[in-house]
């Protein structure tokens, strides 16, 4: 019922996302969960660009869709993230409790509504996007010059859940692999530490 990812795994630089949805309503369908599956987990599953030295830090996206057409209220979907299918045109919808998508929704707007559910928040005001990220998935997709970034928003979704990749910064520091080793339900860490040649860079 909450927007939710349910787990982070990190293995060095390598991040798997886990996130469950369950879509519900009379227009809910396997094939539409498949599809929607499909398009979130090719689009989210890419690298994070450091901006500090153009290291990367690849993400597998593992979304499982499942459909419960059945089923017409949020809290009947056991997923931690229930979305409401919506007839064609629908404009979607993915505030905390309120969560409405079209069926005929393209990809992006999937891929965008995805990212609502992993805790980002938009980063456009009407049809503009903020200055500097008109080229990212939670801005303007529709005005964006293209092609559609994603680093930043896996960046932050990191920063969110109190993880790093070490990549980006050298070594990680033991005071952070402790802190890793002991957060709290929303993943796992292995607590691999990545090569340590330079930490110099964290100036
Ligand atoms: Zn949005």
């Amino acid at each position: 019922m909450q927007r939710k990812l349910d787990k982070i795994t990190q293995a060095g630089c390598k991040f798997t996302f886990e996130l469950g949805i369950g879509i519900y309503g009379p227009r809910a369908n396997a094939a539409l969960a498949a599809s929607w599956q499909s398009i979130i987990n090719s689009h989210w599953s890419t690298d994070i660009v450091c901006a500090s030295n153009q290291n990367r830090c690849p993400v597998t996206m593992k979304a499982t869709v499942s459909a419960y057409p059945s089923k017409n209220w949020s809290y009947e979907i056991s997923e931690s993230n229930a979305v409401y299918v919506e007839d064609a045109g629908y404009r979607d919808i993915s505030a905390p409790l309120y969560k409405h998508w079209a069926k005929d929704a393209d990809d992006l707007t999937v891929t965008h509504e995805t990212g609502h559910l992993m805790g980002l928040f938009d980063l456009y005001i009407g049809k503009y996007s903020l200055p500097g990220f008109e080229n990212d998935i939670m801005a303007n997709y529709y005005s964006d010059p293209g092609p559609t970034q994603y680093s930043g928003a896996l960046a932050s979704i990191l920063f969110n859940n109190k993880k790093g990749c070490g990549c980006c910064f050298g070594a990680q520091t033991p005071k952070s692999a402790a802190a890793d080793a002991a957060s709290d339900d929303s993943g796992s860490s292995n607590g691999q530490t990545s090569p340590t040649d330079d930490s110099s860079e964290y100036a």
